[in-house]
């Protein structure tokens, strides 16, 4: 006899199973069918999240449950969203197939509502809807009530996060006095209990332990990085795992958008989605999402609620949620279906106590790993950026722009001319905002402050040449790609300046500078060997100011092939900032 038959479903009901590729009741079915099965009418809570198999837990029973000849509504199943609705419907349509005369509807806001109205004037025993667009439906008389014996309330901890608590209310006022109201949450909050002392009795309780717990496909992991860095560090991660199709979940819906387009202006494959997206642009996303034509979906918790993908590599932690079962949520999206998964929390220092503490409730072993160094990530970068070159179609206007300065690259090899052109963009790729070599910080301490150790260095900048501290600053960090926070105290004299540099950025400094010049005159930065001597065999007595030594850097540099950076060229680069 089949699994599902021995739960007390019909021989029919288990073949369409079968067919579905059902084999086996997940635990949430086993425990609920039956009990839902022998106890109509009963009042039920299942705690379970999506993933777990709840919609045939509760979908099952109804189709076995409901009188096909009644020709009234009998069930109502209301759901937070409208992709919720839409495939709790097309699961109960699929069971259904058991049984012909049986008709659902899935009605929700955002789409005409004349439709569904028209829609309803058929017998329909069982509508699946959305709280907002139910309640309008009633108020038009377009659907009854009177006869619904069922009301399932699915992800209700979701709804209430959503504000649709009056109306459920109101919704409920409008159905018989004896009914089963069967309600599932992933979580239970003090309002659910609320909703449950207010409308049901003695509710018969199945409580299904989250599968991340038990699900050993996923790997937990977490990356500690500056607030500020969190987007430049899974980037990296992007980088260098190009075949990485996630979700990353954010707590707002702004931050979701600005994550999305930071990224996505990079050139990566990312969309938003939030609540405040049309219900069209959502199911765009959504499409896009699904036939692979983006690597990473950002989104809140509550837009990702109802999505159905069951391949994802990686589920990321822009935040670390509130919840633990909204983390247990998150992460279950991944490692299904006998897939390997990493879920991975990107955490500021302060916020590694959540991750000990969260690992500790859902007895998860939370791995820390390290962000990719710049010299990761670089030979990926370089090589999209080849790819791009290789598929760009050629601008009408090339030839001619190519015909007026060929000549500038005569005599060089094509090698030479990649080698340039590499170089360049090695400095734009990696400079670009100015990115931190290494992006992780120390659990629960800064970097930042007094332990910071300098190195120093000589330029032959000055204040005739019109520049403030504040200028010479944004213009090193321009050249050097070097992160401004990077600096320390700048003493600007007529002629030159000395600046301090925070110790281990100082990685490719002084070729960054080798053929700059302002206004044709070459520009020179040279480490100040005598007093980083003296700094460091002083720095225990305190700090001591270092002489200036202007004419003891001499050096030769090229006057040949010089990139031309003019101070009012940086200021504009600034400026467009
Ligand atoms: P749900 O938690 O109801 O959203 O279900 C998650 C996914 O699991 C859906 O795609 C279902 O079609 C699938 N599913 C549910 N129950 C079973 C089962 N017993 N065997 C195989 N797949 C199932």
């Amino acid at each position: 006899m089949s699994e599902f038959k021995k739960l007390g479903l019909s021989a029919q009901l288990a073949d369409v199973l079968q067919n579905m590729g059902f084999e086996n009741p997940t635990p949430v079915q086993k425990e609920a069918i039956p009990l839902l099965l022998q106890n109509d009418p009963t009042d039920f809570i299942g705690m379970a999240q999506t993933g777990t198999g709840k919609t045939a837990a509760f979908g099952l029973p109804l189709i076995e449950l409901i009188d096909v000849e009644e020709k009234a509504t009998q069930a109502l199943v209301m759901a937070p969203t409208r992709e919720l609705g839409q495939q709790i419907g097309q699961q109960l349509k699929d069971f259904s197939k058991a049984v012909p005369k049986m008709n659902i509807e899935v009605v929700y806001g955002g789409a005409a509502i004349t439709n569904q109205m028209k829609a309803l004037k058929k017998t329909t025993q069982i509508v699946v809807a959305t709280p907002g667009r139910l309640l309008d439906l009633i108020k038009r008389k377009a659907i009854k009530l009177g006869n619904v014996r069922f009301v399932v309330l699915d992800e209700a901890d979701e709804m209430l996060n959503m504000g649709f608590k009056e109306d459920i209310d109101q919704i409920l006022s409008h159905t018989l006095d004896i009914r089963s109201t069967w309600l599932f949450s992933a979580t239970m909050p003090s309002e659910i209990r609320k909703i449950i002392n207010k409308y049901m009795v003695q509710p018969l309780e199945v409580k299904i332990q989250s599968e991340v717990k038990s699900n050993k496909d996923i790997t937990h992991q977490y990356v500690v990085t500056k607030t500020a860095n969190k987007v430049p560090a899974l980037r990296r991660f992007l980088d260098i795992q190009p075949d990485m199709r996630g979700i990353m979940f954010c707590r707002t819906k702004r931050e979701t958008q600005e994550i999305a387009d930071a990224l996505g202006s990079m050139g990566y494959g990312t969309e938003a989605l939030h609540g405040d997206l049309s219900q069209a642009q959502r199911d765009a996303v959504m499409k896009r999402f699904k036939s692979r034509s983006m690597q990473l979906l950002v989104a809140t918790d509550v837009a990702a609620r109802g999505i159905d993908v069951n391949d994802l590599t990686h589920v990321l932690h822009h935040k670390l949620p509130d919840q633990l079962e909204s983390y247990t949520h998150r992460s279950g999206r991944t490692g299904r279906a006998g897939n390997k998964g990493f879920s991975i929390a990107f955490v500021n220092p302060r916020e590694v106590r959540r991750v000990d503490e969260l690992g500790r409730k859902i007895n998860v072993d939370f791995q820390k790993v390290e962000v990719p160094s710049i010299q990761q990530v670089k030979s990926v970068r370089i090589s999209k950026w080849a790819n791009l070159i290789v598929n760009t179609e050629v601008d009408e206007q090339a030839d001619e722009i190519l015909s007026g300065i060929k000549e500038k690259f005569q005599g060089l090899s094509k090698d030479d001319l990649l080698k340039r052109l590499i170089t360049t963009q090695l400095d734009h790729l990696i400079a670009q905002n100015g990115e931190e070599d290494d992006l992780n910080e120390i659990q629960g301490k800064k970097k930042e402050g007094k332990d910071r150790k300098f190195l120093r260095y000589f330029i032959n900048v000055g204040t005739m040449d019109g520049v403030t501290k504040s200028d010479l600053v944004h213009f090193l960090s321009d050249v050097s790609g070097i992160d401004r926070k990077a600096f320390g105290s700048i003493e600007l004299q007529k002629t030159n300046a000395f600046f301090e540099l925070e110790k281990g950025k100082q990685s490719g400094l002084l070729q960054k500078f080798e053929n700059i010049d302002i206004e044709g005159r070459a520009i020179r930065v040279n480490l100040d060997e005598d007093a980083n001597r003296k700094k460091s065999s002083t720095d225990k007595q305190g700090k001591k100011k270092s002489n200036s030594r202007n004419n003891r850097y001499g050096g030769n540099h090229q006057g040949n092939g010089k990139k031309k950076v003019s101070r009012r060229d940086n200021r504009d680069r600034r400026r467009r900032r």
